[in-house]
């Protein structure tokens, strides 16, 4: 079991005395390489260090990975249940939350898959910086709820709620590590069956999209040539033709 440890506490004060400590070594001027060049020995000939001024790092370089408050990567990296929401909410504090999670609905949305791909992203950020190889575990994890939000695009995130849920459970109360890399096929079914499924428009499938459809293609190049020839049926309706047959 991964040991507690304390979140830590930074103030203006302490970045400043980090950020500009004295370097020795980069205030000094260049050494100059050996050379047989004579001019190259003389010191109007070196190339001064100008030390540039900085008032700190620059912000473009803070990602939005970096903008989560300590308490939440706390719960991430002990494996508590957190909800991806609030990664989305910079520097989004719980104890904001105790108060008043259930009147927050921006906790109780559930999320669309872009943002459910940013929000994890992030989790999945602070989980490697903990634990590096839960990486690949989680990358499969993420197709598979890829996979799922395909499917069944209004239930996906329930099902990753209820399994994040589990996940927590086993590890806090029966010291027990799931597998996401799997998911739970079970619990999918569970929640998702009877939902709304989204499949393909041209032959029913739920393995591809209408746009990645084979049978879009034909179907497409069939209704140019009705369209072209006028082609109706004895009771007018368009002839539509799939692979050369009606
Ligand atoms: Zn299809």
């Amino acid at each position: 079991m991964l040991q507690e440890t304390s979140i830590p506490s930074f103030n203006l004060q302490s970045a400043m005395a980090a950020s500009f400590m004295p370097h020795s070594t980069t205030t000094s001027m260049a050494e100059p390489a050996p050379s047989t060049n004579r001019l190259a020995q003389n010191d109007s000939y070196r190339m001064p260090v100008y030390s540039v001024k900085s008032f700190g790092v620059p912000a473009s370089s803070i990602s939005d990975t970096d903008m989560i408050s300590p308490e939440i990567r706390q719960n991430i990296i002990t494996g508590k249940d957190v909800n991806l929401n609030s990664l989305l909410i910079p520097n989004y504090e719980i104890l904001v939350k105790k108060k008043t999670s259930e009147n927050d609905d921006r906790l109780m949305r559930n999320l669309s898959l872009d943002e459910f791909i940013i929000a994890f992203g992030r989790f999945k950020r602070i989980m490697c910086s903990a634990f590096p190889s839960r990486g690949e575990e989680l990358e499969l994890y993420l197709a598979h709820i890829v996979e799922t939000a395909n499917i069944w695009p209004y239930k996906f995130f329930e099902y990753h709620r209820m399994f994040s849920a589990k996940c927590a459970t086993m590890l806090l109360q029966h010291n027990l590590k799931i597998d996401w890399s799997k998911g739970d096929f079970e619990l999918r079914q569970k929640i998702c069956a009877g939902s709304k499924v989204n499949s393909c428009s041209f032959c029913s499938s739920t393995l591809h999209t209408s746009a990645m459809c084979r049978m879009k293609t034909s179907n497409q190049h069939a209704k140019s040539i009705a369209n072209s020839s006028k082609g109706s049926d004895s009771l007018g309706r368009d002839i539509v033709w799939h692979e050369g047959r009606c």
